[in-house]
């Protein structure tokens, strides 16, 4: 895919993701890895609904803005992911409904905040472990992503909001919608006795991946 072809696509999954409300005014970030070096993302305070290809922020791997308008602050912990989970070539965050009411329960299990009712869950997110609150732009978001990147594809900020990984920008914006809906049947499950997928079942589709 060509650099045009990237920024094009950005647009289209920023806007089809807005559309459908899983983002709202401008919170809420994106970025795909160019190369080893350069990542596109999401300018600082840009509405999902409203992005132009052409002036979306390129910065480098230490942080540097390069092109295109100013990048979110949020950037910062997009690039401490890459520099620790190489598979990840995308990152979405978002502070979507279900997943950010999600992040604000008291006592949630931080190490996963969803245990595995469907299997769709398992094969795109599998765990999902909870960061302890920062306010925005601290930099412990930063080193605690980094330290959680080798070993988990997706991510949940208490009191703010999840941050998920791909393998390109595609796969990225499927997890992510696919770790919404979850958090979505999580709340419409409440009190209801839920049949849980087993153990060994979560390891044959960890196994399978999607
Ligand atoms: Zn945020």
């Amino acid at each position: 895919m060509t650099e045009q072809e990237q920024r094009e696509q950005l647009v289209d999954l920023a806007k089809s993701m807005f559309d459908r409300g899983y983002a709202t005014g401008g919170a809420g970030n994106l970025s795909v890895k160019l190369d080893h070096d350069r990542v596109l993302t999401t300018p600082t305070g840009s509405s999902f609904g409203r992005l132009n290809a052409d002036s979306l922020a390129v910065v480098n791997m230490s942080g540097e803005h390069l092109s295109g308008e100013k990048p979110s602050k949020e950037v910062a912990f997009h690039l401490e992911i890459y520099k620790n989970r190489p598979s990840a070539n995308a990152i979405v965050h978002l502070h979507s409904t279900y997943l950010t009411a999600l992040s604000c329960i008291k006592g949630i299990n931080k190490s996963n905040a969803i245990k595995p009712f469907t299997p769709y869950y398992v094969m795109r997110v599998g765990n999902l472990p909870v960061i302890d609150y920062f306010n925005p732009g601290d930099s412990n978001i930063a080193t605690e992503l980094g330290r959680l990147a080798p070993n988990y594809r997706a991510y949940l900020l208490a009191n703010h909001g999840p941050v998920i990984t791909g393998s390109n920008l595609l796969d990225a914006v499927d997890n992510a919608e696919e770790l919404e809906e979850t958090a979505k049947l999580y709340f419409l499950l409440q009190g209801q006795d839920i049949a849980y997928i087993s153990d060994s079942d979560i390891r044959i589709l960890e196994k399978k991946g999607v």
